[in-house]
Parts: C-alpha cells; structure tokens; sequence
C-alpha cells in the first residue's frame, strides 16, 4: 500500500490499513479519505487526521476481531467509538464536524464481504480476469444539476445536500449513516485480487482519463501502488492550473491499496 499527501507541507488526511490475519484467518483492509474541512470554525477541536486515525483503527479492530458484525455494523460502532473520543466543547452536530469516505474489506476462506461510503472506490478482480469497481453513486449523481450553478451557489447546493436525505454521506459522527453504504458478498474462490483508492489516486480513471478502472488494476498489479501514485503526480504536475482536467484541487492525498490472493 501507499498513501502520499497532496502537500508535504500539509498532513495527509487520508489512511489505509490491512489486518493479516485478521483474527486468526483470513483479513482486512480500510482506506479512508479525510473531508478537509472549511477553514471557518466548525466546532470542533479535533482535526481530520485525528478523526481517520481514531476510525480507521476502530474500523480494522472491529473488522478483525468481531466477525459476527457485518461490515455496516462494524462501521456503525466506530461512528459511535469515535464520537465518544471527542470532548464536551465539540459540536458533533455541526454539519462539517470531522469526517470521511469510507472503504472496508474483510475476507476469509469464503468469502469476500465490502463496504463503500461515498467518493472512494473499490476493485474487485475476478479469476476469470475482470474488474469490476465497487462505488457509490450518490454524490456523481449530483454532479449535472451542480454543475449547472455559479461556483458559489454550487458549493452552497453541495453542502446543503451533505449527510442529508437525497443527497450524500459520509462517515462522521452519527452511526446510523452506515446503513447508507454500499455493501456486498462475493464468493472468496471468485476474487483475485482487491484494490481500494481514495479519490485521489483515482482520478488516474476519473479525471484523467489515463485508462478504465481495469487498467488501473493492470498498473497496480504490474508496478504497485506507489507507482499509481506517482503516475497520478505526473499527471498533476503536467496540468497545473487544471485547465485541461478541472478538479477541485491541484494535487490530492493519494492513497492505494493493493491486495492480492
Ligand atoms: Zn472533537
């Protein structure tokens, strides 16, 4: 795996993490990507690193260690973890309290069990060589009325549709937004391998259009995750006023993780 900040400047608020075995047999992986947060205040006295640090290690450790919760319920109780780490002066109710995209897997000899919350992405590639991405399509799905908009009336509509009803959600400090999550099974003897992107990395596919989730798997399986994230790099650095890909930072935190069976 790799996980690279946009910046070196500023904390990479991304996190990845695999569990091998996880209890005993079988494993784990988590990425998750950090929403960076606006700079006004947002009652809160934590940081995103702290926040995808705290979940993350809930999430492996539940995922690992209790095989009788689903991948939902795994997510559901390290909402509740971590919204109990905060202190009495942090207002988990405000709209942009810490949070982040989720991606979970667990396997074992039988089966492959997944878990996607917003705008990360999971690969799934099958024996028989293809790849199929697992996403959640809720916050695409806004893209052609926002698009539509002003710059500021965009994030304006955006915002409003955040952890809200027809719009998209993120893990943040509410559990029951786990039940929101894409989620699935997938006989074990039918997977070869498994990736999990942060959005950064996967604008490789998305914005950049350098080739179809599939070949971004074929680049993972043949150079690795660090090389996905530096052909990502190149392509950023090739466009830097994002004039021919638009997007809403130059350079993204990247992270990929890669696991093969
Ligand atoms: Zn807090």
């Amino acid at each position: 795996m790799a996980s690279e900040p946009g910046s070196p400047r500023v904390p990479n608020e991304d996190y990845a993490s695999v569990a091998l075995p996880a209890a005993g047999r079988g494993g784990a992986l988590v990425v998750l990507d950090g929403v960076t947060p606006p700079p006004e205040d947002v009652g809160c006295e934590h940081d995103v690193p702290w926040y995808v640090t705290r979940l993350g290690g809930a999430l492996l450790e539940l995922s690992g260690s209790r095989r009788d919760l689903t991948p939902s319920q795994c997510l559901a109780e390290a909402i509740e973890r971590t919204a109990r780490a905060h202190g009495p002066r942090c207002d988990l109710s405000h709209a942009r309290t810490p949070q982040a995209t989720v991606v979970l897997a667990r396997w074992d000899e039988s089966a492959v069990e997944y878990l996607v919350l917003s705008d990360s992405a999971l690969l799934v590639e099958g024996t028989d060589g293809s790849v199929t991405p697992v996403l959640d399509p809720r916050l695409d799905r806004l893209w052609p009325a926002a698009r539509a908009l002003p710059p500021v009336e965009r994030v304006a509509y955006l915002e409003g549709l955040r952890n809200a009803e027809g719009g998209f959600f993120t893990a943040a400090a509410d559990p029951s937004v786990a039940h929101r999550a894409v989620t699935g099974t997938v006989p074990r003897e039918e997977v070869r391998a498994l990736a999990a992107l942060s959005d950064g990395a996967g604008r490789w596919t998305e914005i950049f259009r350098l080739g179809d989730w599939a070949a971004l798997m074929a680049v993972l399986r043949a150079e690795g995750p660090r090389s996905l994230v530096a052909r990502v790099r190149a392509a950023e650095s090739a466009d830097r006023d994002g004039a021919t890909f638009p997007r809403g930072k130059v350079h993204d935190d990247a992270t990929a993780v890669l696991v093969e069976f």
